[in-house]
């Protein structure tokens, strides 16, 4: 399987171009050449299988000319050893598909994890080296922290905002060692993001080091969350209902994914974005036009995005074409205030906690079914509440279970190195350590 950029669509790249380069020089956005279209049958016969199960089949019909088939096999159960349940809270109406029983117990574990096996498998087999360069507010870093913790070939650096990540983020950022190295910012997120950006583009640092990024463009993180869905389909197929799916939404790559399963032929009936107050997508939804907005700050962080980087892909995957677009999609957005009262409102009534993220989906789902009622419903949930526990508790009146592996992590102690907002220091880091 080869893939072209958005801005070029006559060119090619080949799967370990696109998966090491991450953004071609053009600066849009690689995809696919080919969908292969799999076919009802091929969705309706894997209803039993684990997520990573139904991750190889999907990677073998997409990589397997690139790939020994038994070799992809085992990098995808590597990749992929927990599962993403749907768990009803009304059977045939409403279900949660939970994406947070990886390592970081977020779904940003998903595509991160299955990247890092891939770069793994071709870094070994070309005995190459990649240095990874990510900035992060929080999620992104402790999923890609954990996914290529002791990957061969991979050396991480991990750039965040100091005070400004919490607790917990920090230490799945900080307590790894081997091949993760956190570096604290006295400065903001976007300060990291600039040192990173800058790095790219220096001549020396790329001349020493074959340089990569792990953020929300690379493809090869979006390709393994199209499984989830495909896993979500096989548990409610016997319901016999239309089934829809409701993406709380911020760059937009987890929707795009379900984007990409519809493509190869998985019965989805509708998808929702659901998004907080950074709205841009459900405006566009509405009106046809797209005019990104500085992003403004809400409870569902995960999501404060005012211009989306995977909005080019989503509507690529629709065939650019704005009235297929607004048929398969539909679009809204809440407040804080909505979202809080979600998470009230569902733990009263069924016992389930969410996060503020997942609440979103559940709000989106609920809008749609108004006026859609016979639909069988997943609302994604994104994050496991506990991850955001002081805002959950705060809600619900109830302490907020802390999963075992995370009291482990809490009781780590910190390794970072501080830094001023200042390149100079951070390229001079970056050659001391190679
Ligand atoms: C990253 C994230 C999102 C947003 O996902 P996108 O793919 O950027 O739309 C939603 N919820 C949580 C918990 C996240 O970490």
């Amino acid at each position: 399987m080869n893939f072209y950029s958005t801005n070029n669509p006559s060119g090619r790249v080949s799967m370990e171009e696109a998966l090491l380069r991450s953004q071609p020089a053009d600066r849009g956005l690689y995809m696919p050449e080919t969908i292969p279209f799999l076919g009802a049958d091929f969705f309706h016969s894997i209803s039993g299988g684990t997520l990573a199960d139904i991750g190889f089949q999907i990677s073998s019909a997409l990589f397997k000319d690139a790939i020994p088939v038994s070799r992809l096999e085992e990098l995808v159960h590597q990749a992929l050893p927990f599962d993403t349940p749907v768990v009803a809270l009304e059977v045939g109406k409403t279900h949660v598909l939970e994406l947070f029983h990886g390592p970081s117990l977020a779904f940003k574990d998903v595509g991160a994890r299955y990247m890092a096996a891939m770069m793994g498998y071709f870094l070994e087999k070309s005995n190459r080296e990649v240095h990874i360069l990510v900035a992060t507010s929080g999620d992104t870093g402790g999923a890609v922290a954990m996914g290529f913790l002791g990957v061969p070939g991979i050396k991480v650096t991990i750039l965040y905002p100091s005070g400004r990540v919490s607790e917990l983020q920090e230490k799945q950022l900080t307590t790894l060692g081997q091949n993760i190295t956190a570096i604290e910012i006295d400065g903001s997120f976007d300060d990291c993001q600039d040192l990173v950006k800058t790095a790219f583009t220096d001549v020396e640092l790329n001349q020493e080091f074959s340089l990569a990024s792990a953020n929300s463009i690379n493809i090869f993180r979006l390709i393994p969350q199209s499984f989830y869905y495909v896993r979500a389909f096989g548990q409610v197929k016997h319901l016999g209902k239309p089934v829809v799916f409701s993406t709380p939404s911020g760059n937009f790559g987890n929707l795009s994914a379900g984007a990409l399963a519809y493509k190869m032929g998985l019965p989805v009936a509708q998808f929702i974005a659901a998004t907080n107050l950074n709205y841009v997508v459900p405006k566009y939804l509405k009106t046809g036009l797209y005019s990104p907005n500085p992003s403004v700050e809400t409870i569902s962080n995960a999501m404060d995005v005012g211009n989306p980087s995977n909005f080019v892909r989503l509507v690529h995957l629709f065939d650019d074409n704005f009235e297929t677009l607004k048929q398969q999609l539909s679009g809204y957005f809440f407040d804080d205030e909505q979202t809080r009262q979600a998470m009230a409102e569902v733990y009263q009534q069924f016992g389930y906690v969410m996060c503020p993220h997942t609440a979103v989906g559940y709000l989106g789902l609920r809008s749609y079914q108004q006026a859609n009622p016979d639909v069988c419903g997943i609302a994604l949930a994104t994050a496991h509440p506990a991850k955001f526990k002081d805002l959950v508790e705060s809600v619900i009146h109830k302490p907020v279970e802390i999963p075992v592996a995370l009291e482990e992590l809490m009781s780590r102690t910190k390794q970072s190195v501080r830094m001023k907002a200042d390149f100079a220091d951070f390229k001079e880091f970056l050659l001391q350590t190679a």
